[in-house]
């Protein structure tokens, strides 16, 4: 059976060539995800060992608030951009879930999760998850959960407002888009005592994440932190 160690995988490899997400180049074996240049030319935020960081200030006296980071930082035009892109609208579904799992990896070096007890991914809205066929935050979210060894719970909170895009809209468009947008669910009792870690793909403005931590405000003694691939350098 040696053989097939030997050449099965390269043999497979080759007929199935993977790629970079975000260059684009062909990714040899021992490169998953993305390839190592683009791994270390990410810019990356540095924020899960920056407890005061600028993301987790933006939460700070909503509500019970431990911890806020992103992996980097997003920037339209950049290549990372593209590979975000993929996993939100191009049904690039295990992609998704690979980041999710690389970017807690790196982050298990720090302290980030120290504590947290669950993991709730930000919901779509049940006719935009219809459309699109998967919630990308849920897959980042089972990716991270895989590398940490946490619970994913997706039945504590839904989202009941159909929100038109945000993209072009003010922080206070956003802002006053999101209010609201969020319920907390039956289940959502489960996590009282807990500390819980919100993930999304994007932060622009924090009004998504805050108008679900919102919903959850009120279930007795939670505590919040807060994770996203990438989040927008104002
Ligand atoms: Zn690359």
């Amino acid at each position: 059976m040696k053989w097939i160690r030997k050449w099965g995988i390269p043999l497979i490899n080759w007929l199935f060539p993977h790629y970079c997400p975000v260059c684009g180049n062909r990714l040899p074996i021992e490169e998953q995800v993305m390839c190592k240049s683009c791994l270390n030319k990410m810019p990356r935020t540095r924020y899960a060992t920056w407890i005061d960081n600028r993301m987790a200030r933006q939460f700070w006296g909503k509500f019970p608030v431990e911890r806020a980071a992103a992996w980097f930082f997003y920037s339209r035009e950049s290549p990372y951009a593209y590979m975000i892109h993929l996993f939100k609208y191009s049904s690039r579904k295990q992609l998704a879930f690979d980041i999710g799992q690389l970017m807690a990896r790196e982050m298990q070096q720090t302290n980030f999760f120290c504590g947290i007890d669950c993991i709730i991914p930000v919901p779509l809205h049940p006719k935009k998850q219809r459309q699109r066929g998967y919630n990308q935050s849920e897959l980042l979210a089972r990716g991270v959960a895989k590398a940490i060894c946490l619970p994913v719970v997706c039945d504590a909170v839904e989202r009941t407002l159909h929100t038109e895009t945000q993209t072009h809209k003010s922080a206070q468009q956003r802002k006053e888009n999101m209010q609201g947008a969020f319920q907390a669910k039956n289940n959502a009792t489960q996590l009282a005592g807990k500390h819980v870690l919100l993930i999304d793909d994007v932060m622009t403005t924090s009004s998504t994440l805050t108008a679900c931590a919102d919903a959850l405000r009120d279930v007795p003694d939670i505590k919040f932190s807060f994770l996203t691939v990438a989040v927008v350098d104002h």
